[in-house]
Protein backbone atom coordinates (compact mmCIF):
# COMPACT_ATOMS: atom_id res chain seq x y z
CA UNK A 1 0.00 0.00 0.00
CA UNK A 2 1.04 3.63 0.28
CA UNK A 3 0.62 5.82 3.15
CA UNK A 4 0.94 9.80 3.27
CA UNK A 5 1.93 11.31 6.96
CA UNK A 6 1.40 14.99 7.15
CA UNK A 7 2.65 15.72 4.22
CA UNK A 8 3.57 19.30 2.94
CA UNK A 9 4.80 20.86 -0.10
CA UNK A 10 5.73 24.18 -0.90
CA UNK A 11 7.10 25.85 -3.37
CA UNK A 12 9.25 29.13 -3.31
CA UNK A 13 7.22 29.99 0.02
CA UNK A 14 4.08 28.93 -1.26
CA UNK A 15 2.01 26.36 0.42
CA UNK A 16 0.19 24.10 -2.07
CA UNK A 17 0.04 20.76 0.00
CA UNK A 18 -0.92 21.12 3.58
CA UNK A 19 -1.41 18.22 6.20
CA UNK A 20 -2.16 15.67 3.55
CA UNK A 21 -2.50 11.82 5.87
CA UNK A 22 -4.28 9.29 3.88
CA UNK A 23 -3.62 5.57 3.35
CA UNK A 24 -4.22 3.27 0.12
CA UNK A 25 -4.44 -0.32 0.99
CA UNK A 26 -3.14 -3.49 -1.46
CA UNK A 27 -5.46 -3.42 -4.43
CA UNK A 28 -7.04 -0.49 -3.84
CA UNK A 29 -8.21 2.16 -6.46
CA UNK A 30 -8.24 5.46 -5.39
CA UNK A 31 -8.92 8.88 -7.13
CA UNK A 32 -7.92 12.13 -6.19
CA UNK A 33 -9.74 14.03 -6.85
CA UNK A 34 -10.31 17.94 -7.55
CA UNK A 35 -10.00 21.23 -9.10
CA UNK A 36 -7.06 22.55 -11.35
CA UNK A 37 -4.22 24.01 -8.79
CA UNK A 38 -5.72 21.42 -6.53
CA UNK A 39 -2.18 19.78 -5.99
CA UNK A 40 -3.50 16.60 -6.96
CA UNK A 41 0.27 16.40 -10.08
CA UNK A 42 2.14 17.51 -6.76
CA UNK A 43 0.77 14.65 -4.50
CA UNK A 44 1.17 12.31 -7.45
CA UNK A 45 4.72 13.52 -8.04
CA UNK A 46 5.80 13.14 -4.79
CA UNK A 47 4.90 9.66 -4.44
CA UNK A 48 6.56 8.78 -7.13
CA UNK A 49 9.83 10.51 -5.78
CA UNK A 50 9.97 13.22 -9.13
CA UNK A 51 9.24 15.87 -6.46
CA UNK A 52 10.69 16.67 -2.93
CA UNK A 53 8.20 16.89 0.27
CA UNK A 54 8.82 20.28 2.62
CA UNK A 55 7.62 17.66 5.72
CA UNK A 56 6.38 14.87 6.20
CA UNK A 57 6.87 11.30 5.39
CA UNK A 58 5.70 8.76 2.71
CA UNK A 59 5.39 5.20 2.97
CA UNK A 60 5.52 2.31 0.18
CA UNK A 61 4.70 -0.98 1.59
CA UNK A 62 5.26 0.37 5.25
CA UNK A 63 8.68 1.44 4.23
CA UNK A 64 9.90 5.18 3.96
CA UNK A 65 10.50 6.51 0.89
CA UNK A 66 10.52 10.32 1.51
CA UNK A 67 10.74 12.35 4.93
CA UNK A 68 13.41 14.75 6.32
CA UNK A 69 15.83 12.38 5.93
CA UNK A 70 15.13 9.73 3.55
CA UNK A 71 14.45 9.87 0.01
CA UNK A 72 14.73 6.64 -2.41
CA UNK A 73 14.92 7.41 -5.47
CA UNK A 74 11.93 6.73 -8.40
CA UNK A 75 13.58 3.74 -10.02
CA UNK A 76 14.00 1.83 -6.64
CA UNK A 77 9.95 2.83 -5.41
CA UNK A 78 8.34 0.03 -7.72
CA UNK A 79 6.12 2.26 -8.68
CA UNK A 80 4.45 2.59 -12.24
CA UNK A 81 3.69 5.92 -13.98
CA UNK A 82 1.08 6.59 -16.40
CA UNK A 83 0.76 10.08 -17.96
CA UNK A 84 -2.40 11.49 -19.75
CA UNK A 85 -0.60 12.28 -23.32
CA UNK A 86 0.91 8.13 -22.86
CA UNK A 87 4.51 9.33 -23.43
CA UNK A 88 4.84 6.45 -26.40
CA UNK A 89 7.75 6.38 -28.34
CA UNK A 90 7.21 6.69 -32.02
CA UNK A 91 9.83 5.24 -33.49
CA UNK A 92 9.61 1.96 -31.18
CA UNK A 93 7.86 -0.63 -31.98
CA UNK A 94 4.99 -1.35 -29.45
CA UNK A 95 7.00 -4.55 -28.20
CA UNK A 96 9.64 -2.45 -27.40
CA UNK A 97 7.93 0.42 -25.84
CA UNK A 98 6.73 -1.81 -23.31
CA UNK A 99 10.02 -3.27 -22.87
CA UNK A 100 11.59 -0.04 -22.00
CA UNK A 101 10.39 -0.49 -18.58
CA UNK A 102 12.21 -3.80 -18.09
CA UNK A 103 15.34 -3.19 -19.12
CA UNK A 104 16.50 -4.87 -15.82
CA UNK A 105 15.74 -8.12 -17.06
CA UNK A 106 17.50 -10.10 -19.66
CA UNK A 107 16.45 -9.36 -23.19
CA UNK A 108 14.37 -13.04 -23.66
CA UNK A 109 12.85 -12.02 -19.92
CA UNK A 110 11.97 -8.97 -20.81
CA UNK A 111 10.39 -9.71 -23.98
CA UNK A 112 8.27 -12.51 -22.45
CA UNK A 113 7.21 -10.21 -20.09
CA UNK A 114 6.37 -7.51 -22.13
CA UNK A 115 3.89 -10.00 -24.02
CA UNK A 116 2.42 -10.97 -20.89
CA UNK A 117 1.39 -7.47 -20.77
CA UNK A 118 0.25 -6.65 -23.95
CA UNK A 119 -1.72 -9.67 -23.73
CA UNK A 120 -3.47 -8.61 -20.21
CA UNK A 121 -4.45 -5.51 -22.43
CA UNK A 122 -5.69 -7.47 -25.66
CA UNK A 123 -3.07 -6.45 -27.79
CA UNK A 124 -1.33 -9.55 -28.50
CA UNK A 125 -1.30 -8.94 -32.01
CA UNK A 126 0.15 -5.71 -32.28
CA UNK A 127 3.50 -6.32 -30.74
CA UNK A 128 5.34 -5.13 -34.33
CA UNK A 129 3.04 -2.11 -34.72
CA UNK A 130 4.16 1.37 -34.54
CA UNK A 131 2.98 3.83 -32.24
CA UNK A 132 1.13 5.70 -35.29
CA UNK A 133 -0.81 3.05 -36.67
CA UNK A 134 -3.05 2.61 -33.49
CA UNK A 135 -6.09 4.49 -32.18
CA UNK A 136 -6.01 6.50 -29.73
CA UNK A 137 -8.18 3.99 -27.29
CA UNK A 138 -5.35 1.12 -28.05
CA UNK A 139 -2.42 3.36 -27.49
CA UNK A 140 -3.74 4.11 -23.94
CA UNK A 141 -3.59 -0.10 -23.55
CA UNK A 142 -0.26 0.13 -24.42
CA UNK A 143 0.67 2.69 -21.98
CA UNK A 144 -1.03 0.79 -19.37
CA UNK A 145 1.04 -2.62 -19.97
CA UNK A 146 3.89 -0.70 -20.10
CA UNK A 147 2.80 0.86 -16.83
CA UNK A 148 1.78 -2.60 -15.72
CA UNK A 149 4.56 -4.53 -17.17
CA UNK A 150 7.36 -4.38 -14.56
CA UNK A 151 4.60 -5.52 -11.54
CA UNK A 152 4.77 -1.89 -9.94
CA UNK A 153 3.80 -1.86 -6.34
CA UNK A 154 1.77 1.48 -7.05
CA UNK A 155 0.80 2.14 -9.68
CA UNK A 156 0.08 6.22 -10.30
CA UNK A 157 -1.69 7.53 -13.36
CA UNK A 158 -2.33 11.29 -14.20
CA UNK A 159 -5.60 12.18 -15.99
CA UNK A 160 -5.27 8.94 -17.70
CA UNK A 161 -8.22 9.59 -19.62
CA UNK A 162 -8.74 13.01 -20.81
CA UNK A 163 -6.37 12.24 -24.12
CA UNK A 164 -9.65 10.48 -25.38
CA UNK A 165 -12.85 11.36 -26.81
CA UNK A 166 -16.24 11.34 -25.35
CA UNK A 167 -17.37 8.35 -27.24
CA UNK A 168 -13.99 5.96 -26.34
CA UNK A 169 -13.30 7.72 -22.58
CA UNK A 170 -16.48 5.29 -21.14
CA UNK A 171 -15.27 1.82 -22.26
CA UNK A 172 -11.17 2.69 -22.50
CA UNK A 173 -12.31 3.42 -18.41
CA UNK A 174 -14.05 -0.03 -17.78
CA UNK A 175 -11.24 -1.56 -19.71
CA UNK A 176 -8.78 -0.12 -17.72
CA UNK A 177 -10.48 -0.65 -14.64
CA UNK A 178 -10.83 -4.16 -15.43
CA UNK A 179 -7.53 -5.11 -15.83
CA UNK A 180 -6.59 -3.03 -12.84
CA UNK A 181 -8.76 -5.10 -10.99
CA UNK A 182 -7.55 -8.53 -12.68
CA UNK A 183 -4.18 -7.80 -11.49
CA UNK A 184 -4.98 -6.59 -8.23
CA UNK A 185 -3.17 -3.83 -8.54
CA UNK A 186 -2.89 -0.60 -5.76
CA UNK A 187 -3.26 2.28 -8.37
CA UNK A 188 -3.75 6.10 -7.59
CA UNK A 189 -5.99 8.45 -10.06
CA UNK A 190 -5.47 11.94 -10.51
CA UNK A 191 -8.68 13.54 -12.52
CA UNK A 192 -10.70 16.60 -12.16
CA UNK A 193 -14.07 14.66 -13.70
CA UNK A 194 -15.96 14.19 -10.82
CA UNK A 195 -18.11 11.31 -12.35
CA UNK A 196 -14.53 9.57 -13.35
CA UNK A 197 -13.76 9.53 -9.70
CA UNK A 198 -17.31 7.92 -8.97
CA UNK A 199 -17.75 5.60 -11.35
CA UNK A 200 -13.66 4.28 -11.15
CA UNK A 201 -12.56 4.43 -7.22
CA UNK A 202 -12.66 2.35 -4.03
CA UNK A 203 -12.36 5.77 -2.36
CA UNK A 204 -11.63 9.00 -3.35
CA UNK A 205 -9.61 11.49 -2.12
CA UNK A 206 -11.34 15.26 -2.25
CA UNK A 207 -8.64 17.93 -2.61
CA UNK A 208 -9.39 21.77 -2.18
CA UNK A 209 -6.52 24.14 -1.68
CA UNK A 210 -3.57 21.74 -1.08
CA UNK A 211 -5.87 20.19 2.08
CA UNK A 212 -8.04 17.21 1.94
CA UNK A 213 -11.49 18.19 2.30
CA UNK A 214 -12.84 14.29 2.67
CA UNK A 215 -11.73 10.90 2.06
CA UNK A 216 -14.67 8.34 1.68
CA UNK A 217 -16.05 6.04 -0.25
CA UNK A 218 -17.79 7.15 -3.77
CA UNK A 219 -21.38 6.85 -2.28
CA UNK A 220 -20.55 8.43 1.15
CA UNK A 221 -19.10 11.44 -1.05
CA UNK A 222 -21.93 11.67 -3.29
CA UNK A 223 -24.90 11.16 -0.33
CA UNK A 224 -23.04 12.51 2.51
CA UNK A 225 -20.73 15.26 1.54
CA UNK A 226 -18.52 16.97 4.58
CA UNK A 227 -19.81 20.84 3.30
CA UNK A 228 -21.53 23.13 1.20
CA UNK A 229 -18.78 23.05 -0.86
CA UNK A 230 -18.00 19.18 -1.51
CA UNK A 231 -21.83 18.53 -2.13
CA UNK A 232 -21.47 21.60 -4.89
CA UNK A 233 -18.64 19.40 -6.05
CA UNK A 234 -21.06 16.50 -7.08
CA UNK A 235 -24.19 18.63 -7.64
CA UNK A 236 -24.03 19.31 -11.84
CA UNK A 237 -24.12 15.20 -12.05
CA UNK A 238 -27.12 13.47 -11.61
P1 LIG B 1 -4.13 20.54 -12.67
O1 LIG B 1 -5.38 19.74 -12.72
O2 LIG B 1 -4.26 21.87 -13.31
O3 LIG B 1 -2.91 19.79 -13.10
P2 LIG B 1 -3.44 20.00 -9.94
O4 LIG B 1 -4.53 19.83 -8.97
O5 LIG B 1 -2.77 18.76 -10.44
O6 LIG B 1 -3.91 20.90 -11.12
P3 LIG B 1 -0.80 20.80 -9.18
O7 LIG B 1 -0.28 20.62 -10.56
O8 LIG B 1 -0.42 19.81 -8.16
O9 LIG B 1 -2.38 20.92 -9.20
O10 LIG B 1 -0.39 22.26 -8.70
C1 LIG B 1 -0.73 22.76 -7.42
C2 LIG B 1 -0.15 24.15 -7.27
O11 LIG B 1 1.26 24.08 -7.19
C3 LIG B 1 -0.46 25.08 -8.43
O12 LIG B 1 -0.72 26.36 -7.89
C4 LIG B 1 0.82 25.08 -9.24
O13 LIG B 1 0.98 26.29 -9.90
C5 LIG B 1 1.87 24.89 -8.19
N1 LIG B 1 3.07 24.17 -8.66
C6 LIG B 1 3.11 22.89 -9.06
N2 LIG B 1 4.38 22.51 -9.39
C7 LIG B 1 5.16 23.59 -9.17
C8 LIG B 1 6.57 23.85 -9.29
N3 LIG B 1 7.42 22.91 -9.70
N4 LIG B 1 7.01 25.10 -8.98
C9 LIG B 1 6.16 26.06 -8.54
N5 LIG B 1 4.83 25.86 -8.40
C10 LIG B 1 4.32 24.67 -8.70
Amino acid sequence: GLAFDAVACSFSGKEVLRDITLSVEPGEVVSLLGQSGSGKTTMLRIAAGIERLSSGRVLINNKEVSSDTVFVPPEQRSVGLMFQDYALFPHLSILKNVMFGLNDLPAKASEIEARAALRRVGLEGYAEHFPHMLSGGQQQRVALARAIAPRPSILLMDEPFSGLDNRLRDRVRDETLAVLREIGATCIIVTHDPEEALRMSDRIVLLRNGKIVQYAKPEDLYYHPVDHWAARFFSDLN
